[in-house]
Parts: structure tokens; C-alpha cells; sequence
């Protein structure tokens, strides 16, 4: 027989996969002997059970629960339903991986008319029966009856109305008694039946809720969105109750170990007195900071940091814990890893190891690479003069300015097409998320730091100020107001999450300043990875910043924005325009000494390093205007007889951009085809390479050129380019009286090449994975046709994981580089491999690269200390690191 349920003292951390990570720490905390309300948690195996056979119960489940309902009621010595006794228990869902807000929480399960008085009499204040009450109803019908929360809300709100009171908890006794009866009506009415007295058939309704809700709508957004397997299940925790709203000398918090915001080592959080459960983070009242407890419990508040510290203690990691006080005594109710920002997360894993708890490479293991991205993201410049219209709570760090928006939906449609909104709201919900991911940052009026806007947007990097009251909100209008000023609906703000301030119109920003904690974390990174990282850079300014954020070199230099620009443009178009080989270089010959000026420029800011060069690669007609602007010009033109000059020209222009017109660009004339069609084109490159080379190394500067071809196919295409690669270095060197060390080499972006990467590395020195053009190429996907029209399909049907495009496809794509890794160094042992592209960027494809024996990746500049960390967590991971840690 199947065990389904197992009692807190029966579990540990490591259950977490059957447990649920709420119920799997619920027990963990009980066995190192914290202060946890009795209680027992139904496995995540009996949720997925519960699924497959068609929503029922799996058998024997009920059976199990009672039995060890009875244990638990012995233990703490109050029995479901008893009059005498009654012993009221909360119902929680918990996965796997927390869903903040997902799923709902009931509490004080077991409430009855008879128990409610029982309640009453025992603790001698009716009114914290008759809240407790009113609020089991509130919840119980909200999440197992399913009828809408907001009407309960409208009832309460309608009653304090009527009472003249601004808070739930001045409601007097009567006040409460008739909310109950109230809400007891309204189910009457949409139910059709009264509302459930039965406790043990309020158990089973509310355990068999929860597993319902794992497939509610929130639910299913939120796993999609954090690529969380739908067949996981929740758990479900049955735990005693504990009260915090038996009065002031009790009270409910939540509190992280260390701040989540910036690291800094001190508890941080919030709590209410006279609260329960949700209180806190729903942003009903504003809630006191975590310091306060200490001068208003300063017993509990003692015995409540020292938990924290050997909760960090023993989870290596930071905390965000929920508990509460009863009547002077702290109960935990909730320990889990803290989210952070990207900022906190750095100072934290730091600290961790310099404190001792954790050694250096566990510390690297405990950053998000992708997160750093966030670290770079631009500021507001402190110069700058601000209008600053208020300031709330700081949430989130980083600036964000967009128009203003009110509404979740209006923000996802109006970020879809590409505009920066504000989602401005008096507070969020779950119901929310879609309008929180378009948003460029979040401001709620209402709500502390651990509200749910403040957790959702520190969770995904994004910048938000919350509980800001100094601004009205009025959704009719479409308006909020501060002291006067008005500001509407698709109006200009920022927000600057770090310091809480809400300022009007755009904002000059400036570039990102890197802590200490975060530039010994990345050489510690270095230290210990294999892998080399190298950026993509275009321009000496590029490379300069590539090696400033720490990159050995260049991966990746496109020289086809060399032809770019109105000095140069005039020159490409004659060359494309020429008729004949000797126009042809003529026409070159004006663009070497620009093209050597660029080489000269980002080899002198790579000195000794290698910097990559890519020969010309997009098709000759993306250097022309196109057919339409053509057309129209052509015909005005003509219309007026005025300007037979340049009609003439434009209409020769006209006849080449129709010559040259493709049905596949993609696939057409380009890449090394150009080369093989125009020799001179490569030619001319490769000569000025060179001249900047054989300049630099006559100035003592080491410069290392890696020249190289794309998209080939056959050994001959290298065979063809390496001939003139070596003439041209060969001659150069003895016209300038110097030697300098190049390579030459190819990339990897066509399944052929792939494939027969052992004839290619015969004569290359280098390979380089150009991933994108090799996942079009291998997928037959077109990136923009793909990203454009149908990928969200395959990815909604879940045909496809992840977009190929950004996670790189290992089982197809990455297949076929381990092929040409393994061909290609069973040729040349030696050869150096590479990938350069935004793969290069992202951790998981840096972890792939790794495995499969690369020697470098290279990436966008801003992504190289992404990479740099990957790198080491990669070696980390597959136990090879490489330094001393
Ligand atoms: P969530 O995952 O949304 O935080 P929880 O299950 O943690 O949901 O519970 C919601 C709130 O109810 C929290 O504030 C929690 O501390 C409180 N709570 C849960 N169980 C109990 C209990 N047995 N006694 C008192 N408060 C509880
Ligand atoms: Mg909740
Ligand atoms: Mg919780």
C-alpha cells in the first residue's frame, strides 16, 4: 500500500521532491527542533494519483489522512469538531518550486457554528472568534467554492462602511457576527446550499481544492513562464492552527535572513500586530518593520533572530521565513530560499563565503548568471535635475521610465507592440502577472516590501516602488494624482526602484557602477573555468568595452557594418554597380584604407589578444535601397523631366536591385559565395588585415588576426580562400619588413560542414560555430519568418522546449557541432574551437559548450561576465574545475 501522507517529524529537506518544498522545510525545521505548529503533509504523488485517475482521490487516501489526523489531534491535544476542544488546522498547497501567490492558503479549517462558540468561550474574546470566522469563510469559499473573493471583499467593505471604521480589526463583535451571516448568505444563494459545518467535509473539499487548483489559470501562466513541468503536482500541508490576531501581544510577519534587496547583513522584513496569515503581504494595513519587533517583543524578537541565523546556518543560504506570535510565543510557519535582485544575490554568495558557511566555488554555484544581466542594466544619472513627484517603499532596484498604465491587459498589449509602459496599480494579484512581464517597471500606492508586486518584480529584475499613498489612484478616470499635479493615462514617468522615487517624464540615465563584492566574485569565476571567453565587437570603442567587462579577445568581428555609413556607402554601391573587374577595384581600392584604418583600430585595443575577423558575409543587395523606395523615386523622377541625370542613375541602380533580387536570402548569395563569385571583394580585405597588422607589429604592438571565412561547405572553398590568405600575408610581411603570427580559419554554420568538419580542418587552424545560421540551417527555420509567425505555436504546444534561438537545441544542432568537435580534432588535435553569437551569452549553452570541449565562447560585450560565470559553474558542475578551490 501506497504512503501518501506523511507527519512533519516524518519528512526532511531532502523529501522535497515528495513533499513539496513548503512541506519538505515544514519538516526539516521540526527535526532541528524550531517552534512548527503540529501537522502533516500529503505527498506531491498523491496530486499527480489524483490527476491520472481522472480527478478522484486515490484510494485508501481518505483512510490515511484520519488516521493521522488522530495522531496529530493526541499531540496537540484538540480534536476536528470537538466542542469541548476543537482543534482548527490551516490547508496549504506546496510544490516543488514556490509559486508566490499561486496557490491559496485556508485558514482556520474546522470553524463551525458550534466550534466558533467553543473558540469564543476558551480564549475568552469573541471577537477574535468571530474574525477568525468570518475570514475562513472569506477563503474557503473563495478557493474550494470558487465563488469570487471581490464579493466578500464588497460585503466587508459595505460593513466597516456602515460601522464608520477604516480597519477590519475595529469591527465590533456584532459587526462580525452579522459579516458571518452575511457571507453565509450570499453562498446559501449562488450555491444553492448551505455553507459546509461538517469539519472533516471541510478537510477533504479543501485538500481535493488543491489539487485542483495546481491546473488554475495563475497557476499555468506562471509554470509556463518559469518553465516549471506541469506533471510536478503540489503537495498539500495539513498543520494546526496558531492565531496572530488573538490580540496585541500577538502578531504575524515575514522576514528575510538578510536583505534581498542589497545583501546587507541584517533581518529585514515586516510584521502586524493583531494579524493573520496574509495581513501582511496583502497590503490591507502597511505593516512595521521587522526592527520594531524588537522594542515591542523584545523576547520574541531575541528567540526569533537567533532561529534566523541557524536557519541560514543550516541551509547555507538565505532565508525568507513567515512566522507568528500567539500570545507572546513565536511559531515558524515557513522557511524557504529568498528570492533577491541580481545586486543582493552577488553581496550575498560574497559574504556567505567570506563568512565561512560556504567555500568559494559553492558561492558561484549560488548566482543566477542570467541575473547579472540585470547589474548592468543603465541608472539614473545622480547629475541629473528631477522632478520627483513622491516616493514609496523601494521594492525593486534599477530605473524605468514608460507611459502610464492602469490596466494589466492594456500594458501586455501595448508592450507587445513594442511601446515602454508603467503598470501603475493601487496594488497587484496574481491575476496581474501578464501586464507585470510587458511592464517596464511596477508602481502600486499601496503595499510593503514583501507585497506581491515587490516579490514578483525583485524575481524578475524588474524596477518597482510600491506603497507610495501619496498617489490617488482613480482607474474610472484613468488618472492618478500627487498634491495637485495630474498625471493621465499614457503620460511619461520614471520610477527609481532603488531609492523609491517617482519622478515625471523620461530620465538621463548612465552606465552601471560594479561593486567589489561582484568583481571578487568573478575572478574567483576565473579562476576556476576552462573555458576562455571572448566578445562580439564591430568597432574599437567595442572592443575597448569588451575588454573592460573582462573578455581575452574578440570572437566575433562583422565587417560588413565597415561597409556601412555615408562616407563608404557611395563606395560599396560602385563597387556592387561596376561592370567589370577593373571598376571593380577601383572602387576597392577607396574602401581599403577605411577598412585598414578599422582593423588597425580594434587590433591595437586587443593587443595580445586574438581578435577574430570575419571576411564579408550578408548579400550585396543589402548594401542597396530597396526596390520600393527605388520605384517610387524613379517614377517622380520621371513624372517631373526634371534631373535626367540622376534618373538615369537611379534607374541603373533600379535594374541591379532587380538583378540581384532573391527568393531565400538566407540561403542565397552570400557568405563565402561572394567570395568565390568576387574574389577581389576578399581580397581587398584580407590585404587590409594585413597592412594593419604588418603597421602594428612595426609599432611593437603583438597583434594576432584570426582571418575567417563563412558559411563554407567543402574543404576546396578553404582551399580556394587560405592560397590568398597566405600570399597576401607572405607579400605584406616582406613589403613591410615584419612577421606577424595570423590563423586562418572557418565557421561552422551549415550541417555540411558539420559533417565533414574533418576535410575542413585540414586546412583550417580554426573552427568557429555560428549557432544562429546553424539552427536556421539545421531546423530549416528562418529566424525572423520563425520568431514572427509560428515558434510561439511549437512553443505553446510544447513541441519545442525552448526558442532555438536563444537556448541553444544540443539534441539537434548541438549534436551536430559534436560531431565536427570530434572530426575536426581527430584531423588537427590542436584546433582551436569556438562559438561566437548569442548562444555564447546564455549559461546554458556556455554548460553545453564546455561539455563538449570548446575553447572559448564569445558573446555580445555586456554578456561576458554572463559567460565568465557560466564558464566556472559549468566546470564546477562537472566536477573539473580548475583551480585550487
Ligand atoms: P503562501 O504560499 O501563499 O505564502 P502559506 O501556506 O504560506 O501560503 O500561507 C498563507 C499565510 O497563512 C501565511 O502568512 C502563513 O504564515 C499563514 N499560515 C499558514 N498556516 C498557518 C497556521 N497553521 N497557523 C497560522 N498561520 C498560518
Ligand atoms: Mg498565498
Ligand atoms: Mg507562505
Amino acid at each position: 500500500m501506497a504512503k501518501y501522507v506523511y507527519l512533519f517529524h516524518e519528512g526532511g529537506a531532502e523529501m522535497r521532491s515528495l513533499l513539496g518544498g513548503k512541506g519538505a522545510n515544514l519538516a526539516e525545521m521540526t527535526k532541528i527542533g524550531l517552534p512548527v505548529p503540529p501537522g502533516m503533509t500529503i505527498s506531491t504523488e498523491a496530486c499527480r494519483e489524483y490527476y491520472e485517475s481522472g480527478q478522484q482521490l486515490p484510494d485508501g487516501l481518505a483512510e490515511e489522512i484520519k488516521r493521522n489526523l488522530v495522531t496529530l489531534e493526541k499531540n496537540v491535544g484538540k480534536e476536528l469538531g470537538n466542542v469541548d476542544n476543537p482543534l482548527l488546522i490551516s490547508v496549504r498547497s506546496g510544490a516543488v518550486f514556490s509559486m508566490p501567490g499561486m496557490m491559496d492558503t485556508i485558514l482556520n479549517l474546522g470553524l463551525n457554528e458550534q466550534t466558533v462558540k467553543s473558540m469564543a468561550r476558551l480564549t475568552g474574546n469573541l471577537c477574535f472568534a468571530y474574525d477568525s470566522y468570518r475570514r475562513f469563510i472569506q477563503m474557503f469559499s473563495d478557493v474550494v467554492l470558487e465563488i469570487p473573493k471581490h464579493d466578500f471583499e464588497h460585503i466587508l467593505s459595505k460593513e466597516k462602511e456602515r460601522q464608520g471604521v477604516t480597519y477590519d480589526q475595529e469591527l465590533s463583535a456584532d459587526a462580525l457576527r452579522s459579516l458571518i451571516d452575511q457571507f453565509k448568505s450570499l453562498v446559501k444563494e449562488r450555491l444553492g446550499r448551505p455553507f459546509p459545518e461538517d469539519p472533516m467535509e471541510q478537510l477533504f473539499m479543501a485538500v481535493e481544492a488543491v489539487f485542483r487548483s495546481w491546473n488554475n489559470d495563475r497557476a499555468i501562466i506562471y509554470r509556463n513562464l518559469n518553465k516549471i513541468d506541469h506533471n510536478l503536482g503540489t503537495a498539500v500541508n495539513i498543520q494546526s492552527m496558531v492565531f496572530g490576531n488573538m490580540g496585541d501581544d500577538s502578531g504575524t510577519g515575514v522576514a528575510f535572513t538578510r536583505n534581498p534587496s542589497t545583501g546587507e547583513n541584517v533581518l529585514y522584513g515586516e510584521y502586524l500586530t493583531n494579524a493573520q496569515g496574509e495581513d501582511v503581504v496583502a497590503g490591507i494595513r502597511t505593516p512595521r518593520p521587522i526592527a520594531k519587533l524588537a522594542e515591542e517583543m523584545p523576547a520574541v524578537y531575541q528567540q526569533f533572530s537567533t532561529i534566523a541565523r541557524t536557519l541560514e546556518k543550516h541551509y547555507k543560504n538565505l532565508q525568507d521565513i513567515e512566522f507568528t506570535v500567539e500570545k507572546g510565543k513565536l511559531y515558524m510557519l515557513q522557511t524557504r530560499n529568498g528570492k533577491r535582485t541580481a545586486q543582493a544575490g552577488i553581496r550575498i554568495a560574497h559574504d556567505l563565503a567570506m563568512e565561512g558557511l560556504i567555500s568559494k566555488n559553492d558561492a558561484l554555484l549560488l548566482i543566477e548568471a542570467a541575473q547579472l544581466d540585470h547589474l548592468l542594466h543603465r541608472q539614473i544619472d545622480s547629475e541629473a535635475k528631477l522632478t520627483v513627484l513622491a516616493k514609496g517603499l523601494p521594492a525593486s532596484p534599477g530605473a524605468a521610465s514608460g507611459q502610464v498604465v492602469f490596466d494589466s491587459d492594456e500594458a501586455e498589449r501595448l508592450g507587445k507592440s513594442g511601446q515602454k509602459v508603467l503598470l501603475v496599480r493601487t496594488e497587484t494579484t496574481p491575476d496581474d502577472i501578464h501586464g507585470i512581464v510587458a511592464a517596464q517597471g511596477i508602481l502600486t500606492s499601496r503595499g510593503g516590501m514583501t507585497s506581491h508586486a515587490a516579490v514578483v518584480a525583485r524575481g524578475m529584475g524588474k524596477p518597482c516602488v510600491c506603497g507610495c499613498e501619496a498617489i490617488k489612484i482613480d482607474y474610472a478616470k484613468q488618472e492618478f494624482s500627487v498634491d495637485g499635479t495630474v498625471v493621465k493615462a499614457g503620460d511619461l514617468v520614471s520610477i527609481d526602484g532603488a531609492a523609491g522615487r517617482v519622478i515625471l517624464g523620461n530620465v538621463p540615465m548612465k552606465d552601471p557602477v560594479l561593486s567589489k563584492e561582484y568583481l571578487t566574485l568573478l575572478s574567483w569565476a576565473d579562476d576556476v573555468r576552462r573555458l576562455q571567453v571572448r566578445a562580439n565587437a564591430d568597432t574599437p570603442e567595442d572592443a575597448l568595452k569588451a575588454r573592460e567587462f573582462g573578455a581575452a579577445g574578440v570572437g566575433l568581428c562583422r565587417t560588413e557594418h565597415m561597409f556601412m555609413g555615408q562616407e563608404r556607402l557611395p563606395h560599396v554601391q560602385q563597387m556592387i554597380l561596376a561592370e567589370t573587374t577593373e571598376e571593380r577595384l577601383e572602387a576597392l581600392q577607396a574602401l581599403l584604407p577605411m577598412q585598414e584604418s578599422d582593423f588597425y583600430g580594434i587590433l591595437k585595443a586587443m593587443a595580445g589578444y586574438p581578435v577574430c575577423i570575419r571576411l564579408l558575409d550578408p548579400p550585396l543587395h543589402e548594401f542597396l535601397p530597396s526596390l520600393e523606395e527605388l520605384l517610387v523615386e524613379t517614377a517622380t523622377l520621371r513624372a517631373t523631366g526634371q534631373e535626367p541625370e540622376r534618373l538615369r542613375s537611379r534607374e541603373l541602380l533600379l535594374r541591379k536591385v532587380r538583378a540581384l533580387h532573391e527568393f531565400n536570402p538566407m540561403l542565397g548569395h552570400r557568405g563565402c559565395r561572394l567570395g568565390i563569385s568576387f574574389p577581389e571583394i576578399y581580397e581587398m580585405q584580407i590585404q587590409a588585415i594585413c597592412n594593419a597588422a604588418a603597421r602594428l607589429s612595426k609599432e611593437g604592438v603583438q597583434v594576432l588576426p584570426e582571418i575567417e571565412v563563412p558559411l563554407t561547405i567543402d574543404k576546396s572553398e578553404m582551399v580556394f580562400f587560405k592560397e590568398k590568405i597566405d600570399r597576401i600575408a607572405q607579400e605584406t610581411m616582406q613589403q613591410y619588413g615584419v612577421t606577424f603570427h595570423y590563423t586562418s580559419g572557418t565557421m561552422i554554420e551549415l550541417p555540411r560542414a558539420a559533417l565533414l568538419a574533418d576535410e575542413l580542418a585540414e586546412v583550417s587552424d580554426f573552427f568557429s560555430f555560428g549557432t544562429n545560421d546553424l539552427t536556421q540551417t539545421t531546423l530549416g527555420f528562418s529566424r525572423d519568418d520563425a520568431e514572427g509567425k509560428f515558434l510561439s505555436d511549437y512553443l505553446n504546444l510544447k513541441i519545442l522546449k525552448d526558442n532555438p534561438f536563444i537556448t541553444l537545441d544540443r539534441r539537434g544542432v548541438g549534436q551536430l557541432m559534436q560531431i565536427a568537435v570530434e572530426k575536426g580534432r581527430r584531423v588537427r588535435p590542436d584546433l582551436l574551437i569556438g562559438i561566437c553569437g548569442e548562444h555564447g551569452g546564455e549559461a546554458n549553452s556556455v554548460q553545453f559548450c564546455h561539455e563538449i570541449g570548446l575553447d572559448f565562447v564569445s558573446c555580445s560585450p555586456y554578456r561576458v561576465p554572463i559567460a565568465r560565470l557560466a564558464a566556472a559553474q559549468a566546470a564546477i558542475s562537472t566536477g573539473e574545475s580548475y583551480g585550487t578551490r
